[in-house]
């Protein structure tokens, strides 16, 4: 119950790492702010911590600045944030990109997080501090996990966490990154379009590939993400760390699984 009393607020709630995390924080005694522009999935998150009633939805568009504004102002002074929402992003290499898909992906993966902790940030302050962790990605460290633009904005997040760090420790606001390998969520199957049945059985192919594309030989889970934002968002485990990361991904940074 390292959050009983706090306030969190979670874009991309709706499903995998955002939803896993939104639960772990009203476990762990948080009231949650969830925010996502999936309605359905907002309150099938809502369903499944009714018992709790410790999770309210609000929709939100995080490429909009005033649903940002508005989703920090539902939660009537937030100790924590995770700004997690995000989707593939434009595909394709440097030399097949356009304009209108780089900004695009700017605005969903970068801009977004610039914008959560800008408001943030005096929210917290008027509170006497907060801790926000942000999601990028093991693609901002190398080139092979995703395409240029996601990428790219993913190192953003992750040189943003470090500005913002040293920006805001006089507000005593610590900010933090969670570096995510291969985890089976739908964010593969989103961005095919598949939904229901086959979007499952996309899922469980998808995990058995996972399994296999780090030293550990087991897939990715939302709730391996969820364990390293609650121990950067506890003032009680991480009240000394800001402006750093975790990288969280079986081993797949280090090389493939020894054979020998
Ligand atoms: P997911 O598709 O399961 O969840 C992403 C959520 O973000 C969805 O509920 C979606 O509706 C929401 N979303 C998308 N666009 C939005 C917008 N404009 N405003 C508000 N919400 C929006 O995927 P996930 O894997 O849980 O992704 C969460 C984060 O983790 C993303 O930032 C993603 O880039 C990052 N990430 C994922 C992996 C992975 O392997 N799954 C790896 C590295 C980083």
């Amino acid at each position: 119950m390292r959050f009983t009393g706090k306030t969190a607020v979670v874009t991309g709630a709706a499903s995998g790492i955002g939803r896993a995390t939104a639960l772990r924080f009203a476990r762990e005694g948080a009231q949650v702010i969830a925010g996502d522009i999936d309605e359905t999935g907002g309150a099938a998150l809502v369903a499944e911590a009714e018992a709790q009633g410790r999770i309210r939805f609000q929709r939100t568009d995080v490429t909009a600045e005033a649903d940002i504004v508005a989703l920090l102002a539902a939660a009537d002074g937030p100790d924590i944030l995770f700004n997690n929402a995000g989707a593939g992003g434009q595909r394709g290499r440097i030399d097949e990109i356009d304009a209108v898909g780089w900004d695009a992906t700017m605005a969903l993966l970068l801009r977004s997080v610039a914008l959560g902790i800008r408001h943030a940030a005096p929210l917290m302050a008027a509170r006497g501090g907060g801790a926000i962790v942000n999601t990028a990605s093991i693609a901002a460290t190398m080139s092979g996990a995703a395409p240029t633009a996601y990428s790219t904005a993913k190192a953003g997040v992750l040189h943003l966490t470090k500005m913002a760090a040293a920006d805001l420790a006089r507000s005593n606001i610590r900010v933090n990154a969670v570096l995510p390998g291969f985890i089976v969520t739908n964010i593969f199957t989103a961005t095919l379009g598949l939904t229901g049945a086959v979007r499952d059985q996309a899922n469980a192919a998808i995990a058995t590939v996972a399994a296999g594309s780090q030293p550990v030989r087991r897939p990715g889970r939302p709730e391996d993400i969820a364990a390293a934002v609650a121990f950067l968002a506890s003032e009680e485990d991480a009240g000394f760390v800001t402006g750093t990361h975790i990288l969280v991904d079986g081993g797949m940074s280090v090389g493939p699984r020894h054979s020998w």
